[in-house]
């Protein structure tokens, strides 16, 4: 994206050296000695592309590399360690648990699952969307910052990966699509992004693996922008008709994993769950990097945030 303005600052001065020895010493002269201030220029420009506070903690970044985060904040999110609801992955009030006492083997199952059970099989995040998490999220969502689409992407691998022994290890990846005016606005869909980085990862840590990306698989044809401001019904609502597939052919018989950036009720995950189901895909699995916990997403619809969660 900025090959073009270092090269012009790299590439010598201006024009070539017309003849003449007079002229060739003063132009060596000038390069020579300003080899300072070309250099010192080069660093403003990087300086200028590459900014040298970490975007999530203000902290030095060390090296200019293409990501702005320091490897401190990347690595300081952790995997999620409560106890988590087997189906949907929402954080379990063990109190509540306790006195119900029971405790099976296959593993707790939250009420609204028990209640109304998804379409999917499973769904699977890798950490709490919270602090840098949230922060990466944000720059590559609303700050075209695609290089945070690798470490997040990462992230995304860590919870494909708890999908082990549980899948049929042959699976059809599919992005959560975005509406298309939005992903032109933006230029990009950060799912898309993120699942690429996963699966280059999963590559090499599990080769055995045969994951087939086919994104747009799946298209958003209703704008669902607004999805923030309705409540947990209204969601549900407004998502009513807004994925469809056109391929069929492709996706029966097979198994789809469905990926995202976020978790957050699940509404849109239930939805593309359920039109895929219905084309004949025989089980559906959810991996997002991060997960939004039910407390959070309280106190979003109390107001406090204005995040546009699961709006894309
Ligand atoms: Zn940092
Ligand atoms: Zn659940």
């Amino acid at each position: 994206m900025n090959d073009n303005a270092l090269g012009i600052a790299a590439g010598g001065p201006p024009g070539s050296p017309p003849g003449g020895v007079v002229f060739g010493r003063v132009m060596s002269q000038w390069w020579r000695g300003p080899g300072r201030v070309v250099r010192a220029t080069l660093d403003d420009l990087v300086t200028t592309l590459y900014p040298t506070d970490c975007r999530a903690c203000g902290g030095p970044l060390l090296r200019a590399g293409l990501s702005p985060l320091c490897d401190r904040c990347t690595d300081g999110v952790e995997a999620q360690s409560m106890t988590l609801c087997v189906r949907c992955g929402e954080a379990l009030d063990m109190e509540g648990v306790r006195f119900a006492g029971q405790f099976p083997a296959e593993g707790l199952v939250c009420s609204p699952c028990r209640m109304v059970p998804p379409e999917f099989e499973r769904a699977v995040a890798y950490a709490v969307y919270e602090d840098e998490l949230r922060e990466m999220i944000h720059l590559l969502k609303y700050e075209r910052m695609r290089s945070v689409a690798k470490p997040l992407g990462g992230f995304l691998a860590r919870a494909i990966e708890m999908l082990e022994g549980e899948t049929g290890g042959e699976l059809l990846v599919v992005a959560v699509p975005l509406y298309p005016s939005k992903e032109r606005e933006r230029g990009y869909n950060q799912a898309v992004l993120m699942a690429d980085a996963a699966l280059a990862e999963l590559k090499r840590s599990r080769p055995q693996w045969k994951l087939t990306s086919v994104h747009g698989a799946i298209r958003r044809v209703k704008d669902t922008r607004s999805q923030f401001e309705l409540t947990p019904k209204g969601r549900r609502r407004n998502l009513q008709g807004a994925f469809k597939v056109d391929d069929r052919a492709a996706l029966a018989g097979r198994e789809v994993l469905l990926v995202d950036d976020i978790y957050t009720t699940g509404a849109t995950a239930r939805a593309c769950a359920q039109v895929l189901r219905r084309v004949g895909v025989t089980k559906v699995w959810v991996a997002t990097a991060s997960r939004a916990q039910p407390e959070m997403i309280a106190s979003w619809d109390a107001g406090s945030g204005t995040a546009a969660w699961d709006a894309g």
